[in-house]
């Protein structure tokens, strides 16, 4: 045969696990259906700003490994994730920190904000059983209807009170004044945009584009020993158990001709009314500078619309409820019967990772064949 490893879909997951069996001397073809690299992380220049074509994609992490890892293929700005929200004019800082309280109460200690908050989590006792439980635990009701319910409402598509509650369990709350949105010890947007970042690590690979695998399977299976296949888990065993829910985006995009639009990267919108979830103004995770370090005198700003996944859509989210869970467990099984095939990513593994995740779960994979 002529690769050891067909790599089907040239996202993060497809391009580090292509980069490793590289290395390893093995030969690898990548193909993706769409037309061009870097998945959903894919950016494109317009005017000299790195548009996030498919969402905004902030990378953070706590693994040293990983950092250490992406590094070697972009060299990462400083850009700190501090989403603003807008709950029908009224401007509130994220995550839940001081100045978020002091909006909402107007007050002025961590003692004081304490207080209310303890206050209100006072109504849910028990383990929180649904996201609406564990976002008034975490925060109480006041934060919970103005910055959260709206939001994930429009987000999900689902009621608060059917969502699990691990979701809300990514966003900080805390006492000081402090607007970065991760956790994280190491943050930042990669240099010349996210595409040359996948572009390096596919570098030297045979990739080519607009392949769509599943449509000629037996075609391109017989090309190569074994098969990372990182689409969508139940696509590539024709939905014969039924589809997977996915939680799906669509983007309006346009170039403004001024300087500055909303004076950050993101802000979401958190009220029920709004149709978006976001506005995304670009620039903003670059200091509003392109690549040679120019000031940029035009905007592109990109309104996030949610919508529940159809076929002929792109997937953007994993709907981690029950159902799909259990759905997702038969399909898993039927996976560790292809030997041959690894599946891989947040489609492939069905599951909510973030980039840095997916680079661990691509290295980890590729170190265990
Ligand atoms: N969330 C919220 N209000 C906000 C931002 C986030 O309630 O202003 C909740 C919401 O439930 C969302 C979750 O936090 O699904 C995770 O949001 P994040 O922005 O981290 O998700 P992303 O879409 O960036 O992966």
């Amino acid at each position: 045969m002529k690769y050891d490893y067909l790599i089907v879909g040239a996202g993060l997951y497809g391009a580090v696990f292509a980069r490793q069996a590289m290395d390893a001397g093995k030969r690898v073809l990548v193909i993706d259906k769409r037309g061009h690299v870097a998945g959903n992380v894919y950016t494109e220049d317009v005017e000299g700003i790195h548009v996030h074509r498919y969402g905004a994609h902030i990378f953070h992490t706590n693994d040293r490994r990983v950092w250490d890892y992406i590094t070697r293929f972009a060299e990462f700005n400083r850009f700190t994730n501090s989403p603003v929200a807008n709950y029908k004019g009224e401007l509130y800082s994220l995550p839940f920190n001081m100045y978020t309280f002091n909006r909402m109460w107007g007050v002025v200690t961590p003692e004081e904000a304490a207080a209310k908050i303890a206050g209100q989590r006072l109504e849910i006792t028990g383990e929180p059983r649904n996201l609406e439980e564990q976002a008034i635990r975490l925060v109480g009701r006041d934060i919970y209807e103005k910055l959260i319910k709206g939001y994930t409402e429009k987000q999900w598509g689902r009621d608060c009170r059917e969502l699990p509650a691990f979701i809300i369990k990514r966003l900080p709350v805390r006492l000081t004044f402090d607007n970065n949105y991760f956790n994280a010890l190491y943050q930042g947007i990669p240099m010349g945009g996210y595409t040359r970042m996948v572009e390096n690590l596919l570098h030297g690979a045979e990739v080519r584009l607009g392949c769509d695998y599943l449509a000629d399977k037996p075609r391109w299976d017989a090309l190569a020993a074994r098969v990372v296949y990182t689409g969508p888990i139940d696509a590539y065993f024709d939905y014969r158990l039924g589809a997977l829910q996915y939680r799906s985006v669509r983007f309006e995009t346009e170039l403004l001709d001024i300087p500055n639009f909303q004076g950050n990267a993101a802000v979401n919108y958190t009220d029920r009314e709004t149709p978006w979830t976001r506005i995304i103004e670009h620039k903003w995770f670059e200091f509003g500078r392109d690549d040679r370090g120019s000031d940029i005198p035009v905007t592109v700003i990109s309104r996030e619309y949610s919508s529940e996944w159809k076929p002929g859509d792109e997937p953007y989210y994993p709907v981690n409820d029950q159902k799909n869970g259990a759905l997702y467990q038969q399909y898993r099984a039927l996976a560790e019967r292809e030997t041959n095939v690894i599946f891989g990513g947040r489609l492939g593994e069905y599951r909510y990772y973030d980039m840095d995740q997916v680079i661990a779960a691509a290295l980890d994979r590729f170190e265990a064949e």
